[in-house]
């Protein structure tokens, strides 16, 4: 007898539902997938335990005949497609007849289904793909599936099964982007018996989203459509002030289907061109109508990968559309219309007074805060005026135009003798630094204008520039802060760099690389320590997050304890905040708090000193000052200053260099004052 030998229709189940049935989250979505093409609108799923133990899927849609039952679970069964031309034009969700009979294989599956046809239904029950009874029984029409013990008999698939955790916000996330599909179908997850979302059904995507995101990011949603000879295109995008750290809320749904596709997340991404900081993403839900000629959905077994006839095509469709939307709306939100942004001014304002009262020649001095803007300027009436600091003036040329605080704190907090005397570490108060970008008014228009330049965090970019590395590694083989020179400053370039001499040579650093360094040492110690030093909010804010987000949040939250910050339960994936830690600078509390939490999400759970390192990174490349900035002579010095108190000042946190050195003797070099020997 030959070796070759066909496999059993079981066999070969199993090893299809190693590519169809991957973690119960596939399960839903392939059960999901049959209700809807069954054309239910009501789907209410119910799981227990992440869905290891339990996930049961219940539709209204048209059910499956008595004869069909059976065949249903048989391998490359489906009523969705009859030949190859229906290939072409598919336009139900399943057609490759797989997953029924995949999921029968690694769990035990029962199916009480009826057609409006009969007057009687079916009572189906499998075990590891087995028939084990097959009844009529009496329903209403439309189709139950219950799965149980999934991969009972499959000991390694349950191996790479995450935690419960894991699992059950994969279950949320496939069905929140089901969800967004088909506004049309009333959806409702339950786990445990606590319900995780719900649809309205009512067919209004806005809606939709606001069931998912929480109607405060549905309010900041704007609606886009656009339409060609290929495509048709709808959904909506959030402005750019509201961004997330991940790409995980683009959602792509081509004909009903959502899709994983790189290329056209980027397309959308694109489409904001400078508006969205670097690193941070927009979310976005876009529905795409087209000729299923079009679309390939027979790439992948999971059919989430599409290929696209047209790509190029549409991701300059999708961009264009984007740019054109917002271009079209007043991307400075009505920020006076905002409680937390009264608030702040409130804050900024009452800042002022205090600050004018401990200080009169604090360093706020001549400073005005202009609520229209949100922004702090120089009150023209003292332009020409000279602001004192600590009892000494500093002269301000008349022309100034609005600037930052940061930088002015910078300023104001040097002293004149710094000017003339080379800086030492001890020689300059830098009070302000220590209380960074306290008085930035950080509302959200400011947010939107920010263009954040800072190049790409890219050691790689420097593997070239050998003159660069070896100026680098001859500054920091050597302990740092001992080693760091003494600079006296003389000049900025192009308002990026800083030009500074020591004895033994010359300097040249990069401003905002140095400042970012600072303001990470900075933040990285305060968040590291959280006294019980905590400020009550006058008005506590809410936080919506999806359900898949929200149990994340639950898991790890004596994580973000650890930095301060407490989450109270409200709703089930809402949280309020009544406190911050005291140290968080005015008006920027709402924003660091969601920031950190952005960043838990991403990073997922990792330890509390690598999360600290993480939000100090972001929250130091955020507030730092950009380039093409012009520093004042004392503001350049006290920079200076503060980066020899650095810790580490030669590298900014992303590892870029702050500061590069020309020898005595690599000048002379240079210059052939001093001939290589031959
Ligand atoms: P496919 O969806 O690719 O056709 P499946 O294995 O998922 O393959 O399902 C097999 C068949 O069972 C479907 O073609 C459909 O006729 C029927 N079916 C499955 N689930 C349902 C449901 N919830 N309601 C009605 N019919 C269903
Ligand atoms: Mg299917």
């Amino acid at each position: 007898m030959g070796k070759i030998q066909e496999l059993s229709e079981r066999l070969a189940n199993q090893i299809a539902a190693g590519e169809v049935v991957e973690r119960p989250a596939s399960v839903v979505k392939e059960l999901v997938e049959n209700a809807i093409d069954a054309h239910a609108t009501q789907i209410d799923i119910l799981i227990e335990e992440a869905g290891l133990k339990k996930i049961q899927v219940v539709d209204n849609g048209e059910g499956i005949a008595q004869d069909d039952v059976e065949n249903a679970f048989k391998r490359h069964a489906t009523s969705k497609i009859h030949n190859r031309d229906d290939l072409f034009r598919i336009r139900t969700l399943g057609f490759r007849g797989e997953a029924l009979p995949s999921i029968a294989s690694v769990s035990e599956l029962t199916i009480e289904t009826a057609t409006s046809e009969e007057s009687q239904g079916s009572y189906l029950h499998l075990k590891g793909g087995k028939i084990e009874e097959n009844r009529p029984t009496a329903l209403r029409v439309g189709t139950k599936i219950t799965v149980e013990n999934l991969f009972f008999n499959t000991p390694a698939r349950l191996k790479y099964v995450k935690s419960l955790q894991t699992e059950l916000a994969n279950v949320g996330d496939i069905v929140n982007r089901m969800a967004l599909s088909h506004p049309k179908v009333a959806f409702r997850l339950v786990h445990d018996g606590h319900k995780m979302l719900a649809t309205s059904g009512n067919g209004d995507l806005k809606q939709a989203i606001a069931g998912i995101y929480g109607i405060v990011m549905a309010k900041k949603m704007l609606e886009i459509t656009a339409q060609d000879l290929d495509f048709a295109l709808k959904g909506y995008i959030s402005l750019p002030e509201v961004t997330r750290a991940s790409r995980n809320y683009l959602s792509i749904i081509i004909n009903g289907r959502y899709i994983k596709n790189f290329a056209l997340n980027k397309a959308i991404v694109n489409g904001y061109q400078s508006k969205l900081m670097v690193g941070r993403f927009p979310i976005a839900i876009i529905e795409i109508e087209m000729d299923p000629l079009l679309v390939d959905v027979n790439v992948h077994p999971t059919k989430q990968e599409v290929r696209l006839s047209k790509e190029k095509e549409l991701m300059a469709l999708i961009s264009q559309t984007i740019a054109d939307s917002l271009r079209q709306v007043n991307l400075i939100p009505d920020a006076s219309e905002s409680p937390s942004f009264k608030r702040k001014v409130e804050t900024a304002k009452t800042e002022q007074l205090d600050l004018a009262l401990e200080q009169p020649t604090g360093k706020n001095s001549g400073l005005t805060f202009n609520p229209e803007t949100g922004r702090f300027y120089i009150d023209p009436r003292e332009e020409n005026e000279t602001a004192s600091v600590n009892g000494k003036k500093i002269i301000e040329p008349a022309d100034r135009p609005p600037i930052s605080i940061i930088e002015e704190s910078l300023a104001s907090s040097s002293t004149p003798e710094a000017e003339s005397e080379m800086i030492r570490e001890d020689s300059v108060t830098t009070e302000a630094l220590e209380a960074p970008a306290e008085l930035v008014a950080d509302d959200e228009a400011e947010e939107l204008h920010e263009t954040m330049e800072h190049p790409e965090f890219d050691l790689s970019t420097l593997s070239g520039e050998r003159e660069v590395e070896k100026a680098i590694n001859k500054l920091t083989h050597e302990k740092p802060k001992e080693r760091f020179p003494m600079l006296e400053y003389f000049g900025q370039m192009h308002g990026t760099y800083l030009f500074a001499q020591s004895k033994d040579g010359l300097y040249i650093v990069d401003q905002h690389a140095a400042q970012e360094r600072i303001k990470y040492e900075y933040f990285r110690e305060k968040i590291g320590d959280v006294s019980n030093d905590l400020q009550e909010m006058l008005v506590p804010f809410v936080l919506d997050y999806p359900s898949n987000d929200g149990i994340k949040l639950k898991e790890q939250k004596t994580l973000l304890e650890e930095v301060g910050i407490y989450l109270e339960e409200f709703g089930p994936n809402s949280f309020i905040v009544r406190a911050h830690p005291t140290w968080y600078p005015a008006g920027q509390e709402e924003s660091i708090i969601r920031e950190m939490i952005d960043m838990l999400l991403v990073t997922g759970s990792v330890s509390v000193k690598k999360f600290r390192e993480a939000t100090a990174i972001m929250m130091s490349c955020k507030r730092s000052i950009k380039a093409n900035h012009h520093l004042n002579e004392a503001q350049a010095r006290v920079l200076l200053t503060d980066l020899a108190k650095c810790e580490n000042p030669f590298n900014c946190p992303h590892g870029r260099p702050v500061l590069i050195h020309f020898s005595n003797s690599d000048m002379e070099h240079l210059f052939k004052r001093i001939q290589d020997p031959h």
